[in-house]
C-alpha cells in the first residue's frame, strides 16, 4: 500500500508573526520556514506503518513556490521515498488543494492519505475533510492512534469532551492530531540520503486543477494589546469584580 503525504511550508512555529506594513497579510520575507508540525505526525504516522509493514511507499506532495522543495527533503529525511512538488506562486487554499490532491490520488492511487489536521498560518482545518468528500472516501479526522490491517483502518479520534473510535473501510484520508505520535529528528546520514531521493515537479494546468483563489483576504491586523492586570486584596473582592465589573458569575 501507498501513503501519500501532504506536507505544507509554513512560518516556523517559533517565529512571532508580524503583519506587513500594508496589511494585506503577514511577513514571509527573510523569515524561517518549515514543515507545518501537523504535517510532521503525519509523515512520521506513515513512516511508522512503512517500518510495520502496513505500507510499501510513502510519497510526500508539497504544494506551492519553489522553495517547497525544502519542506518536501525534510519528510524525505524522516522516512519518505520519494516527493512531489505542485509548483505555484498563488497562494492556494483548501478547495484548491483538495482537488490538487484528488487528481495525484488518480494517478498514484494511494491507499491511504495523512495530512495534518489543520496547517498553523491559515488554521483552516478544512482540506482533510474537502479531499474526503471530493473522492467519496472515508474519513477519520484529529486522530491521535491508527491501526491499519485488513482493508480497514482502526483509529481513535479526539473529540470535544473524549475519544471517539472509528472503524474505516479502506482507502481513507486520516488527519493527525497532536498525540498521535512525537516526530524523530532526521538523522544526518537519512539527511544525506534524502538529496538522492527523487521529486517530481508538476503544475497546476497539468493536473487541470483550476486553483483561482474564491476567498480574498480584505485586511490583516494585529489582536488588540492585552491590557495589564490587577491584584485583589481577596476571595470577597475578586467575588465582588467578578460579579459586579466583568459580570461572569
Ligand atoms: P488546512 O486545511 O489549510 O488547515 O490544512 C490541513 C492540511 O492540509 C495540512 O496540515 C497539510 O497536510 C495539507 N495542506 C494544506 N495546504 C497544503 C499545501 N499547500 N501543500 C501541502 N499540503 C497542504
Amino acid at each position: 500500500m501507498k501513503i501519500l503525504v501532504p506536507v505544507k511550508r509554513v512560518v516556523d512555529f517559533n517565529v512571532k508573526v508580524r503583519v506587513k506594513a500594508d496589511h494585506t497579510g503577514v511577513e514571509t520575507a527573510n523569515v524561517k520556514m518549515s514543515m507545518n508540525p501537523f504535517d510532521e505526525i503525519a509523515v512520521e504516522e506513515a513512516v511508522r506503518l512503512k517500518e510495520q509493514g502496513a505500507a510499501s511507499e510513502i510519497v510526500a506532495v508539497s504544494i506551492g513556490v519553489a522553495q517547497c522543495q525544502e519542506t518536501i527533503r525534510t519528510a524525505l529525511a524522516m522516512g519518505a521515498d520519494r516527493g512531489i512538488l505542485i509548483e505555484t506562486r498563488v497562494e492556494t487554499q483548501p478547495l484548491a488543494v483538495a482537488k490538487l490532491l484528488k487528481a495525484l490520488v488518480e494517478r498514484e492511487s494511494p491507499g491511504l492519505v495523512i495530512l495534518g489536521k489543520q496547517a498553523i498560518d491559515d488554521d483552516c482545518n478544512q482540506t482533510g475533510q474537502m479531499l474526503a468528500a471530493l473522492l467519496g472516501w472515508a474519513q477519520g479526522t484529529f486522530i491521535s492512534k491508527a491501526k491499519i490491517g485488513d482493508g480497514k483502518a482502526e483509529v481513535v479520534r479526539e473529540v470535544d469532551g473524549g475519544l471517539e473510535s472509528l472503524v474505516l473501510k479502506m482507502p481513507a484520508v486520516l488527519t493527525a492530531d497532536l498525540r498521535l505520535n512525537e516526530p524523530r529528528y532526521a538523522s544526518l546520514p537519512n539527511i544525506m540520503k534524502a538529496k538522492k531521493k527523487p521529486i517530481e515537479t508538476l503544475t497546476p494546468e497539468a493536473l487541470g486543477v483550476d486553483v483561482t483563489p474564491r476567498i480574498a483576504t480584505l485586511k490583516v491586523e494585529e489582536p488588540p494589546k492585552r491590557k495589564a492586570g490587577g491584584k485583589v486584596a481577596g476571595v470577597a473582592e475578586l467575588v465582588d469584580k467578578l460579579k459586579n465589573e466583568a459580570k461572569v458569575i
